[in-house]
């Protein structure tokens, strides 16, 4: 097997270790300085390839891709759509996100926010709390992701429900599916997270209107895609009171610009996109179970659906 290493940000070394100890005799090479013949590449191993890239290579039996998310790729007219593509799942990656979610929820749901804000004005002031089971928590996206932080959040005794395309059952936990979904998903979510991919479906979902549906006093995270939410209409929802706190770790643009509002904003607490990250010793490993499945005539495990999006 020939792997093209695609990924002009990223250091291929920690990569060419682990892919060559997971996958013996595999011929791993950097692009573009090592990919002399695109004809020879089998499968391309990727993090946001230049568009038009991947059309010049030939033969390719998969593309699998560093990242989680791929809506990137998919914006490339010329991706060869007959290819295979693995998107990557992790379980370290995983957790990771895992403890984002749960993190935030018991910030939020603890009040550790206004605990700091009191202690800035030297207040001591105990304020009451309701039970883990009275504070619903809704996730968008019950996928890799959203799955694990469902789980968790539920297994800490929060009433979770989930939001995603397609039925699925996980203990305890309520799902809703699709447009017709939505709603009553909103209706009933005291605090928010977002683990969607970004989709043309997704794109601007969270606005004024879906907004409005959460109950006043919701919180709001987001670590799925900047893109999913309008900024606008959450400044407005967080200014009027209607959403009590955000928590962003994506945005539209990123980093995220000096002058964008949410820096400054009373009631946003940002992360620059740290919700979890791809750590090669762990995601190789992935990868080369995909490069070995595609090496047996089979494909990728997390195929990405084409006619979705993600
Ligand atoms: P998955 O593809 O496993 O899960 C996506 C979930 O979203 C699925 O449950 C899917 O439903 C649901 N979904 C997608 N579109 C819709 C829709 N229109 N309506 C309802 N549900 C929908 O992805 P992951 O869980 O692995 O990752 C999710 C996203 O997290 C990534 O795409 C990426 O954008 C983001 N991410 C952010 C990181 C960070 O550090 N902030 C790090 C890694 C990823 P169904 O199950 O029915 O298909």
């Amino acid at each position: 097997m020939i792997i093209a290493f695609i990924n002009e940000k990223g250091d291929p070394a920690p990569w060419r270790e682990v892919l060559t100890e997971e996958v013996p005799g595999l011929d791993f090479r950097v692009w573009p300085d090592e990919v002399t013949d695109p004809a020879e590449i089998d499968i391309a191993v990727v993090a946001l390839p230049p568009p038009g890239l991947l059309k010049t290579f030939p033969n390719l039996k998969a593309i699998l891709s560093m990242w989680a998310g791929v809506e990137s790729m998919l914006l490339d007219p010329d991706l060869p759509r007959d290819v295979p593509i693995g998107r990557l799942v992790d379980r370290a990656m995983t957790r990771d996100m895992m403890h984002h979610a749960v993190h935030w929820v018991l910030h939020y749901h603890r009040d550790a926010h206004r605990y700091a804000e009191q202690q800035r004005h030297g207040k001591w002031k105990s304020i009451p709390y309701p039970e883990a089971a009275e504070r619903r928590v809704g996730i968008m996206g019950l996928g890799a992701l959203g799955g694990a932080a469902a789980r968790a959040l539920s297994d800490l005794g929060f009433t979770v429900a989930g939001w995603a395309n397609n039925p699925k059952s996980i203990d305890d936990v309520e799902v809703f599916l699709g447009t017709d979904g939505l709603i009553p998903f909103l209706q009933r979510t005291d605090i928010l997270v977002s683990l969607l991919p970004l989709t043309p479906a997704t794109e601007g979902l969270i606005n004024r209107t879906t907004l409005a549906h959460l109950p006043k006093g919701a919180f709001i995270i987001n670590a799925g895609r900047g893109a999913s939410v309008i900024d606008e209409d959450l400044i407005e929802s967080l200014d009027s009171g209607h959403i009590a706190r955000a928590s962003l770790d994506v945005f539209h643009t990123e980093p995220l610009p000096a002058d964008n509002p949410y820096w400054n904003h009373s009631k946003v607490d940002l992360t620059p996109h740290v919700a979890s990250h791809t750590t090669p010793r762990t995601a190789g490993r992935e990868v080369a179970q995909d490069i070995r499945l595609v090496a047996a005539g089979k494909k990728p495990r997390n195929l990405v659906k084409l006619d979705r999006g993600y």
